[in-house]
């Protein structure tokens, strides 16, 4: 039969058949996806496509079709004659979450390319664009050209979202946020893994959160979504690991913009914190398991135990910090910030925090300490908004710790004085102090690779 001969495709037929319970099949999805990026389909329809999607769910093979569907909406990334594995990593997103500044200098120090697309501020969550904003002149808008050419330079670029890449899932994801159907796991895959593979991407490192901080609270739905975009990543050629990780309370100790980054910066400086619940020992840990992974899918190490002790001779002789450098220098921004860093803080209002009780630190509400930061000024209400680099809360001790009553426990930036009030309140409210140590949560309590994903995908919808 001619290609002339196929029947052309109808919305409300597509729509019908979704409601329906129907399974869409390749030409289905590629409809749908087609109309959101050139607008072709209107926004009705796509509001009740998603509506319907969310309700019958997606099955396995619509999920791989939508997320290839809409990763060739747009242009690809593809740099020629690199010489190196691409290798990006992406995280569910978390409070104090910093690993980006460790892993991807690490792993460019390690002869690895990474192309790494970053997102802003989302609700409790911290942005690591608004992070690298803090430093003057750093420009996360680049153009692709501009983004090769940094990561030819340096081994690593960090940028913002482009209008270029994946703009089926710009149009979707804004509906998803007006319709009530952001969180369903086709759609969260589909979304996240067309922006990877339009990217061009060899590799990818997936950091799925678990516990109070993390997006998604059951670890069942964890546990599905995060073997759903290893299989479908995998299915389109991208090799991906999956590593479920801790976020019952904020990883490391700084929670904010500007002092996340001198957190890193002290780490990729040789500091060597103390395995004990007062240091940020988890942020240097679980940077280094990840930059391993990448440096192992990035071709550059046998193993990923083989790529944590190459990431972690990074870190110790100073090539990652010159590779972190490096990357800040070439995309405009102004390293002499790092020469004094505490210099260059200069937070509106700053509130030292007393342990109110004294105890072992049993439970933090992780999405709640994320409000308080975000409420120092150093996240956003409404998408647009400014952010305060300054602002942010230092946490002196953490899960695990011994704290005596009147002990510094935390120290709030603000960016006036006003602000400090609304912090304090969510912290004392959000954590808990027991007589008894507290049990401990692994840092990475699953592994998910091609292998293993298979176990996860069990309750698919056929
Ligand atoms: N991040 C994305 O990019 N898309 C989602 O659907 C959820 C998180």
């Amino acid at each position: 039969m001619s290609s002339d001969s196929i029947a052309p495709l109808h919305m409300i037929d597509i729509l019908r058949k979704k409601r329906d319970g129907g399974a869409l099949d390749e030409r289905e999805i590629q409809f749908v996806a087609r109309g959101a990026a050139d607008g072709s389909v209107p926004v009705d329809q796509l509001a009740a496509w998603l509506m319907a999607a969310w309700i019958r769910g997606l099955s396995l093979d619509e999920t791989r079709a939508l997320t290839l569907a809409m990763r060739d909406s747009g242009v690809k990334f593809a740099p020629k004659n690199l010489g190196k594995r691409t290798v990006d990593k992406h995280s569910s997103g978390g409070v104090g979450d910093k690993t980006s500044f460790l892993v991807a200098p690490l792993a460019a120090a390690c002869g690895v390319a990474v192309p790494m697309i970053s997102g802003r501020a989302l609700g409790h969550t911290g942005g690591t664009l608004d992070k690298l904003e803090a430093i003057p002149g750093y420009r996360t808008a680049l153009t692709l050209e501009e983004f090769e050419a940094v990561i030819r330079k340096c081994g690593a670029s960090i940028i913002g979202q482009t209008d270029q890449l994946a703009p089926a899932d710009r149009k979707l994801y804004a509906l998803r946020d007006r319709t009530a159907t952001v969180e369903n796991p086709g759609l969260i895959c589909a979304s996240i893994l067309s922006k990877k593979l339009a990217a061009g991407l060899n590799g990818l490192v997936l950091d799925v959160k678990t516990g109070s901080g993390a997006f998604l609270r059951k670890m069942e739905d964890t546990e599905f979504l995060a073997g759903l975009m290893v299989a479908t990543a995998e299915s389109a050629g991208t090799e991906t690991v999956a590593l479920l990780t801790d976020m019952s309370q904020p990883l490391g100790r700084a929670a904010g913009n500007w002092i996340e980054l001198v957190e890193c910066v002290e780490l990729l400086r040789g500091a060597r914190p103390a395995r004990s619940p007062e240091t940020n020992f988890d942020l240097r840990e679980l940077s280094l398991i990840l930059a391993g992974w990448m440096i192992h899918l990035g071709g550059q190490a046998a193993t990923p135990q083989a790529g944590y002790s190459l990431a972690e001779a990074a870190l110790t002789d100073g090539a990652g910090l010159a590779a972190f450098m490096k990357m800040i220098d070439a995309q405009g921004g102004d390293v002499s910030v790092f020469d004094d860093m505490e210099a260059f803080h200069k937070p509106g209002a700053t509130l030292k925090v007393d342990a109110w009780e004294s105890g072992y630190v049993a439970e933090m509400d992780t999405t709640a300490l994320g409000w308080a930061v975000q409420r120092t000024g150093a996240g956003r209400e409404k998408a647009g908004e400014p952010v305060d680099p300054h602002a942010g809360i230092l946490f002196h001790a953490r899960r695990g710790a011994r704290v005596e009553r009147g002990q510094l426990f935390a120290t709030i930036y603000a960016t006036n004085a006003e602000m400090l009030a609304e912090p304090v309140a969510i912290l004392k409210e959000a954590v808990h102090f027991s007589k008894s140590l507290p049990n401990a949560v692994p840092l990475v309590s699953s592994i998910i690779t091609r292998e293993n994903a298979g176990d996860y995908l069990r309750n698919a919808v056929d």
